[in-house]
Order: structure tokens, then sequence, then C-alpha cells
């Protein structure tokens, strides 16, 4: 099959996600018929350096063997079975190993990231009903702030664009400054601004935390809001803060976490212990959509009665789908067998060094890294400036997507020295492509 062929079709049928499907008459969708590594591959052989490591999920290169392995010998075993009256092992393995990794021993699933921050919302609220105090059912969340696209979950995303038709079914969550260190006034550390963003948190929460069930925040980067990154000391003064005000803190790990921030969970890089965290995107390795909530025993026991309406009722026909745990299983034990976290600060630094060229970029503003995250802010006008970005990047072999004038690159953590090279050149002539396109011009948009 050519690219043609299958593109034609795909417009035929399918409906794309977060996409005005118009914009594909002139921006063509990328057919790929197969993927290794860091590798996309198309249906005529050309191939693209998954710089985004496809939305953010994939850890360890696609079709990584230990994963594949395991998935067989999973499919071979027991394919699904519902888990409201029964359990199988790696579900329990999973949440065993989850509750290791995290102090919160009780985990929830469901198979994707906003269905996630609706459970932990819904938990949250349902926690306050369970101890008599109902009236908390109010949420509060970062300006700027992602967690997902369903109707529940769009409460707390403070993004206009994805929001504004769907605002009379959406009930809103309050919404605080968020710490962005980019933010900085003239002589203001990264660590300033976290501290005036929590001095906004603490006077908000003051006047609100009777009514409020949870503050629910992106630790250390807020990636959708353009990989915005924060000092870890708004952390602590948010967790201070919940506690002294009987506010719950979720902290949504989906795209921070498995080590993409440089530690486990990045929230660790503050020592604080949330009452509730979301997990999806890397969990499965980026092979199969899984996610879920773990939270405390406090939460939990307040739900654990003879009273059915005061258990968590809630459900999804593939809860805790024993595939999707085991690809999950299979994936932590990749962060058992090899050193990752201390591997991939070498590789940062490989990526850091390959990255400098485009660092030092006359255009390029707010040049920012954390853990596996690299991210560029383009001082540009020009309109369409993510696609063409795009299209560039894909005519040089790499695979980058940019969040309005930000560039990033979150790689999965098999890159090389080879592979960075390819990726920080492509990413540099890209910009430069880019920059070169006037605003008529079309070839930016093939
Ligand atoms: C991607 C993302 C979500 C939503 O996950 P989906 O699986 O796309 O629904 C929620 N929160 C954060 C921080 C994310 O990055």
């Amino acid at each position: 099959m050519k690219n043609a062929a299958i593109i034609e079709r795909s417009m035929q049928h399918v409906w794309h996600p977060c996409t005005q499907m118009k914009r594909h008459e002139s921006l063509p969708l990328v057919p790929i018929a197969r993927a290794e590594g860091v590798w996309l591959y198309d249906y005529e052989g050309r191939r693209y350096l998954d710089g985004v490591s496809s939305w953010w999920v994939n850890l360890f290169g696609h079709g990584h063997p230990h994963i594949k392995a395991a998935l067989v010998a999973q499919l071979d075993q027991l394919d699904h079975v519902m888990l409201a009256g029964f359990t199988h092992e790696p579900v329990v393995k999973l949440s065993e190993k989850l509750g290791q990794l995290t102090g919160l021993g009780h985990a929830f699933y469901a198979s994707d990231g906003a269905s996630a921050t609706e459970i932990a919302l819904k938990m949250s609220a349902h926690y306050w009903r369970n101890t008599g105090r109902p009236e908390k059912c109010r949420f509060v969340g970062l300006a700027g702030g992602y967690h997902g696209e369903t109707v529940g979950a769009l409460a707390v995303t403070d993004i206009a664009l994805f929001r504004e038709a769907y605002a009379p079914l959406v009930r809103l969550a309050a919404i605080v400054p968020s710490p962005d260190a980019r933010a900085a006034q003239p002589g203001e550390s990264a660590a300033d601004t976290a501290t005036r963003a929590a001095d906004a948190l603490e006077v908000w929460l003051q006047q609100h935390h009777a009514s409020t069930a949870a503050l629910i925040i992106e630790p250390l980067v807020q990636c959708a809001a353009g990989m915005a990154m924060h000092d870890a000391s708004y952390l602590r003064r948010a967790r201070a803060l919940c506690s002294r005000y009987d506010v719950h803190l979720v902290v949504d790990e989906i795209a921070t976490g498995f080590g993409r921030t440089g530690t486990m969970f990045a929230h660790q890089q503050a020592g604080i212990r949330p009452d509730f965290i979301c997990l999806s995107k890397g969990l499965t390795g980026g092979t199969l959509p899984l996610s879920a909530v773990l939270t405390t025993d406090t939460v939990y026991r307040a739900f654990y009665d003879d009273d059915t309406a005061r258990g968590f009722l809630h459900s999804h026909s593939y809860t805790g789908n024993p595939l999707a745990c085991r690809a999950a299983l299979a994936t932590l034990e990749l962060f058992e067998q090899q050193d990752v976290l201390a591997r991939n600060e070498t590789l940062a630094r490989t990526l850091t060094a390959a990255f400098a060229p485009l660092t030092a970029h006359a255009r390029i503003k707010n040049a920012r890294q954390l853990g596996m995250i690299w991210a560029w802010d383009v001082a540009t006008d020009l309109p369409d400036f993510p696609s063409r970005f795009h299209q560039h990047a894909m005519a040089h072999g790499v695979l980058l997507r940019p969040i309005g004038n930000t560039i990033y690159a979150m790689p999965p953590y098999v890159m090389n020295e080879e592979t960075a090279q390819h990726l920080a050149r492509g990413a540099l002539a890209a910009l430069n492509a880019t920059l070169a396109d006037t605003p008529e011009s079309t070839d930016g948009r093939r």
C-alpha cells in the first residue's frame, strides 16, 4: 500500500483527534506503517524520529522486546475479565508495585488520562460527602493547566480553545495563577515566582476552602501549556496549604510520571506526599491505553462501609485490563533491570549538548530543560508557526509538534549520540526553514 491510498481512506472515514479536518486538504496526514525504537516508518519507507514519544506516551522506544514478550505471554493466559467481582495477577502485582513506588496503596483503573482526572475529582468530592462535608465539592486548578478533555476534565483544563465550545456543559473550577518560571519579574528567581503564585493560592484557599474538595496540579511541568516549568518549592507550599485548609492535593503525573522529569514521579522532587496521583501515558511504555488513580488509606477507608452508596460506584468496561496491566508491569521491570534514571541523566547531557546550537539561536528565548523534556520559545509572528515548523521538521525526518510558539522535545529514553544529533539538527534546520518562510508562502504547509 502507498501513502496516498491510506491517506485518502483515512480522510473518508476517520475523524482525527484535536484536528480541524479541513486543514488536511493542504496538510496531508502522515500514514505510519510500522515503528521500531525511536523511528516511525511510513508506507513508502521514509522514517521519522519520534521526538515527542508519540504524544508523550512512549518511554523505551517502539516495539520493545521485553514489553512485546510480556504481552504475547499474557495473551496466551488471559486477555480480559471484568474487574468488578473478579481479580487477576497482573492487576494485583501492578497495584502492589505502584503502591511501593508512590506510598499510596490503593489503585483504581481506567483507560485514559481524562478518566483518571475525573476519577480523582469524583473520589475527592465523594470522600468529603462520606465524611459529612458535602459542601466541599468545588475544585481549583492552575492557569494553563491541562487535565484532559472529557466534560468533567474540562472543568479543570484551563485552555480556552479546548473549552469554549463546551462552556455551557462545563462546571468550571476556580483558576489560580501558575507558578510558571517565565512569569518572573525583572530580578525575580523561579523560586520567587513560585512564592508569588503560592501566596495567591493561599489567599484563595483562605476564602474558599470550606467549599473546595481538591487542588489539582501538574507537578513541575505544565506540559500542554507549552512545557511551562516551575520551582519545586511551589509544590511544598501547595501541600502545606492543602493540609492546613483540609483540601485534597491531586497531582496529575499523567505526562510527568515514569522518569520524565528526572525522578520516577515529579512530585518526589519536592519531597511531598499527595492525596491522589493520576497516572497514564508512560504507564504501559506507550503500548496500550491504561490509567490509574492512586490514593491514601484515609481516602480508601472513608468509602469502606456496609452501605453500597458510600462505595465508589464508578467503572469502565475495560477497568484493569490484564494486557494493559501486564504491559505496565513489563515497563516497570525495565526500570528495575536497568538504572533508567541514572542513564537518562547521562543521556540528557548528550541531548542538551546536541541542542546547543538551537538553544543559542538568536530567535530563541526561555530555553529550558528538566529530565527528558526540552523546550524553547521562538520569537516570531508567523501565522501557523506550529504547523509550518512541524512540516519542515518532518521533511528533515523528525517528528516535532510545537505548542504555540514553543518548540519542545520529549524523546524516548533510548536515544543515543547519533539519534540525538539527528533530532537536534532536524529541529534547528526546521526552525531556520520556518523563519525563512514568508507569511504567504505555502511550501511550509506542503
Ligand atoms: C495527556 C494528559 C491528560 C489526558 O490524558 P488522555 O489520555 O489524553 O485523556 C491529562 N493530564 C495531563 C497532565 C496530560 O498531559
